[in-house]
């Protein structure tokens, strides 16, 4: 443990225990482990990986394909007729849960907190084309798509229908599980390439995928660190929600671990003027890494959290000589709008 508790032991059937778990096969993995060469060298002092789970080629990818591989096999065992999720129109959960539920016959209703958006662009296209029904809360109160969820599961149950509710964000113990068995999956080529990693970084929006990597972790023996930059919630709030899910997941397990909040490293002050809205940073942060790399990062979620490592290297506060960045996705976000905050 990074905290200087005990290391725990792990009980060696939980590798199996989540190998048993049921999934459905929507993308092929590993994703590719990359050297960023002409970003470290960019940026100096540190070697740069990416973690490409924006190749994943399922829906335009992400890393809520992970999770929606267990979460839609446990939609169909229970003999679920349609997911019904939820988050901000331009969500990529959204419509990666779109495409999800397109190819195993299942329907899909989607919860916008707000007005239905002027333009049909980016996430919110796909989504549309996708087939998914979408019903808008009408409050710009991100936690009204929490009631409309539960409300319009329960309207379909009383119509006799068989919905299947994913939490917004698709922020569940399951699904972080998903996320568990991509820390397991970065371990493993770590190890066949000879990289000590000592550092794990990714954005963080609704927390299941840190979640998901903090119980891998600690499952790994701890190897790396574990931070992220919030992106929508303050850093106070976010290490709560974290530690919850995280508990919640290995409880899925049949492990009984506890998660403080103090292990889920947050790093805040790159929100910028709020969710969803590009900020200068992340602007600088896209760029960089485009005109060194060629890679594409988007503003909601990796642009700011790239902004956010560059700027603690530029502070000298990371303490490592390499970092596995977390590519997570979202690049349909990159589409949306008039692109002006790029110019
Ligand atoms: C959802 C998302 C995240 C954050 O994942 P959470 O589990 O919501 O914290 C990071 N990057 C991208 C591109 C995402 O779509």
């Amino acid at each position: 443990m990074t905290n200087g508790k005990p290391s725990i032991k792990v009980p060696s059937n939980l590798w199996e225990a989540l190998a048993q778990l049921r999934r459905q096969p929507l993308a092929e993995f590993p994703t590719p482990l990359l050297p960023m060469r002409r970003l470290s060298r960019a940026i100096g002092g540190v070697d740069i990986w990416f973690k490409r789970d924006d190749l994943i080629s399922f829906g335009l990818g992400g890393n809520k394909v992970r999770g929606l591989e267990l979460l839609v096999a446990d939609a169909m065992a229970q003999g679920a007729e349609v997911l019904v999720t939820g988050a901000g129109a331009q969500s990529n959960h959204v419509r990666a849960t779109a495409a999800a539920a397109a190819c195993c016959g299942l329907g899909c209703i989607a919860v916008f907190w707000g007005d239905a958006p002027a333009r049909v662009d980016g996430n919110y296209r796909v989504t549309r084309m996708l087939g998914a029904e979408a019903v808008f809360t009408g409050d710009p109160d991100r936690t009204s798509v929490d009631r409309g969820i539960e409300a319009l599961c329960e309207e379909l149950r009383h119509k006799g229908q068989r919905p299947y509710s994913i939490p917004r964000g698709g922020a569940c113990a399951l699904g972080a599980l998903g996320h568990t068995l991509a820390a397991h999956e970065l371990f493993e080529q770590c190890r066949q390439l000879g990289l000590a990693t000592e550092s794990i970084v990714l954005a963080t929006g609704s927390g299941g995928t840190h979640a998901g990597w903090l119980v891998g972790t600690r499952a790994l023996g701890s190897p790396w660190t574990v931070e992220s930059f919030t992106v929508s919630r303050q850093a106070e709030a976010v290490p709560i929600e974290i530690a919850r899910l995280a508990t919640e997941a290995a409880a899925l397990l049949g492990l009984n671990w506890r998660f403080a909040p103090a292990e889920a490293i947050v790093h805040g002050g790159f929100i910028g003027a709020g969710y969803g809205i590009p900020s200068p940073e992340a602007a600088d942060a896209i760029r960089l890494v485009g005109r060194t790399e060629g890679v594409l990062l988007d503003p909601t979620y990796t642009g700011k959290a790239m902004g956010g490592l560059l700027e603690n290297l530029r502070r000298g506060l990371v303490p490592y000589r390499s970092v596995v960045f977390l590519h997570t996705g979202g690049e349909p976000a990159f589409f949306a709008g008039d692109g002006k905050w790029l110019a």
